[in-house]
């Protein structure tokens, strides 16, 4: 059972490699042939000079021809100096791919987060699978982004392996001319060999073991780093800096930071330290005996006359090579194989299931917006949750008319639009437009029917005017009569650049708005949209009662033509909506016009109403209100 396990998750691990190294070829094609083309050039220049230096030394030694070592230093020199511009060109064209797939690699992320289904935005748990594969790239330097590089590392290890082989190979043959000699013994290249290959596999496993608690100890540090980075937020993110300053928080937040940054120091830095100079130290030692037993060994055959003076500095530089090249070869493929677990967090992020672009049917455009939506026996429970946020609805949206939703907090209100807009679907029942359900249409279409302004809207640091159009590219003139109609078109034509003016301080010449004018832009973006549904979340939160009554009474002119859902705790505005539904724990318990339901004395929009009439009563101004 557990070989099982153990063979699939093998399987998994080659799967998301290979599935990687296709995203990387996919999105940058140059990149994996130059981080190979370039390893193997890295591995090639060391052999190059021990090869041709052995051969300069044998013909000092030897014939002394000068051709002959003009050749030899002028092919060392050019072949030198071929390889290392060769290399240079693949570092180029690496270190570019290398930016474009962090660029790539990061935008996939993005365009998920931007398109996903917004059920999975408001889950915690798809936020912290981002927030891993970011820490993972930041803080333990894993994720797809780094395979390239390590796939290069394991690459330029193998090529070192196979010519520090090739090279150091011939030492190990017996020679024929002197085969009583003890240094030519077969046993003798045996013992050495298994020395080589002994503090290898030493120096591989401790290599490793070090890795894996290095490894141990960044998961360890990954909750730290999170507090840390909070805290560091905390100070840039101008918004606080009111609070801070009036509670003089400074301290305390200050404090937070430096405990994090002590914890981390104590955890991470010198624990790390200390085991890395003990392995450090071990292995060098070790390292050292074995190239003084090289030494010896191939000395000893150059000074009986096995081997030329020459080939002392081929052998000795070839094991040295691959003593160092075998045991990074491991590790390197430890790394690629630590690494797809990052590669697997990327792509499981990747693969968050998206079920509602499964409809593919078109909305049909009318003219004349003839569009009914039904709600027939719709109840609904957010994920995780017990109670019923909304039960068993029946509800006829018909065309043109105007809707008020009224009810105390946590009534469903809000509940009810997320479903209507298909932010989320129903368990039960269903909703259709024009008679189809509307999880059949194309998502994308079928949003295109809504215009939006939600309690909690947000415009983004772009011009006022891309703000209001949701574009780059947008009709001025159309966009300054949505603003006007909205009530704010003058204060954006005093702005240093109109339309252009970008909001918020993010842009230097940026211009910060006060929350009932960023309510009223996010109203004109809304009629800019020019849906046949117009929908208004509590939209006068933030307006002061002059502004709210505006709004009111142009409500009526901007949405004329449309069906417009107005959601409202003044219930003095609701009163010319031609139908107000009344919710209570996520039922609609009344459905009626104002004069039908204040008959009701017994009813909850009575109340309601009774309750507003005598709060705005000791007001004379918001009264009025009352009409
Ligand atoms: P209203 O708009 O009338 O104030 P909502 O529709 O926002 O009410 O909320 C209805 C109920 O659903 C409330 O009990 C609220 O706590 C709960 N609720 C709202 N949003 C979520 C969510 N994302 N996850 C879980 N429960 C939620």
């Amino acid at each position: 059972m557990k070989t099982n396990t153990q063979q699939s998750k093998f399987r998994m691990k080659w799967h998301y490699l290979w599935r990687g190294m296709g995203f990387i070829q996919n999105k940058v094609p140059s990149l994996l042939p130059a981080v190979a083309f370039g390893a193997l050039l890295k591995a090639f220049g060391p052999f190059i000079t021990i090869y041709l230096t052995a051969r300069i030394i044998d013909e000092l030694f030897g014939a002394r021809s000068v051709i002959h070592l003009a050749w030899l230093t002028g092919a060392a020199i050019v072949l030198n100096m071929i390889v290392y511009l060769l290399q240079k060109a693949m570092e180029r064209i690496k270190d570019m791919g290398n930016f474009r797939l962090i660029y790539y690699g990061h935008f996939e992320m993005v365009d998920l987060i931007l398109k996903t289904d917004y059920e999975n935005v408001e889950k915690p748990e798809f936020h912290l699978k981002k927030q891993k594969i970011d820490e993972g790239s930041t803080l333990a330097r894993r994720g797809i982004w780094k395979l390239p590089e390590i796939t290069g590392q394991f690459i330029f290890n193998l090529c070192t392996v196979v010519f520090s082989i090739t090279l150091a190979f011939p030492l190990f043959l017996t020679h024929s001319m002197q085969s009583s000699s003890f240094i030519n013994s077969p046993w003798l290249s045996i013992i050495l060999l298994g020395l080589i290959l002994t503090s290898s596999i030493y120096s591989v496993l401790s290599n490793s073991q070090f890795s894996k608690w290095i490894f141990h100890k960044l998961d360890g540090m990954m909750a730290i780093n999170r507090a840390f980075s909070f805290y560091g937020n905390l100070m840039q993110d101008h918004q606080l800096g009111k609070d801070i300053r009036i509670y003089q928080e400074q301290k305390l937040i200050g404090k937070a930071y430096d405990d994090f940054n002590r914890r981390g120091m104590k955890a991470f830095g010198s624990d790390v330290s200390k085991r890395q100079s003990h392995f450090w130290g071990i292995s060098a030692a070790i390292s050292s005996l074995i190239s003084g037993f090289v030494y010896l060994f191939v000395g000893m055959k150059a000074l009986v006359g096995l081997i030329s003076i020459g080939s002392v500095v081929q052998y000795v530089g070839a094991i040295s090579q691959f003593t160092t090249g075998f045991s990074e070869l491991i590790t390197s493929a430890t790394d690629i194989w630590q690494d797809i677990d990052y590669v697997e967090l990327y792509f499981n992020f990747l693969d968050t299931p998206n079920p509602k672009y499964q409809g593919s049917l078109p909305v049909e455009k009318r003219n004349d917006n003839e569009y009914e939506i039904e709600f027939r026996n719709v109840s609904f429970k957010y994920p995780g949750s017990e109670t019923y946020a909304l039960k068993n609805l029946s509800l006829k949206l018909k065309i043109g008319e105007h809707f008020a939703v009224v009810g105390r907090n946590g009534s469903g209100k809000t509940t009810f639009i997320k479903l209507l807009t298909r932010l989320y679907d129903p368990q039960e029942g269903e909703i259709l437009l024009n008679g189809i359900n509307i999880q059949k249409y194309d998502y994308i279409e079928y949003l295109r029917l809504f215009s939006v302004v939600f309690q909690d809207f947000k415009l983004f640091a772009f011009s006022a005017g891309q703000n209001v159009a949701a574009d780059v590219h947008y009709d001025k003139e159309r966009a300054m009569e949505c603003l006007d109609k909205a009530g704010v078109g003058d204060r954006i034509r005093k702005m240093s650049k109109g339309l252009d003016t970008p909001l918020y301080k993010i842009d230097a010449d940026g211009v910060e708005i006060s929350g009932g004018e960023a309510q009223k832009i996010a109203i004109a973006r809304a009629l800019y949209k020019d849906a046949p549904f117009v929908i208004l979340d509590e939209p006068t939160a933030a307006l002061d009662p002059v502004a709210e009554f505006e709004v009111y009474s142009k409500f009526k002119e901007i949405a004329s033509d449309k069906t417009a859902i107005y959601i409202s705790h003044r219930l003095s505005s609701c009163r010319f909506c031609d139908h107000i539904l009344v919710f209570d724990q996520g039922e609609l318990i009344q459905n009626g016009s104002h004069d039908q339901l204040i008959q009701d004395i017994n009813g909850q929009y009575y109340k309601l109403w009774n309750a507003q009439a005598q709060y705005y009563r000791e007001d004379p101004r918001k009264s009025r209100l009352l009409g």
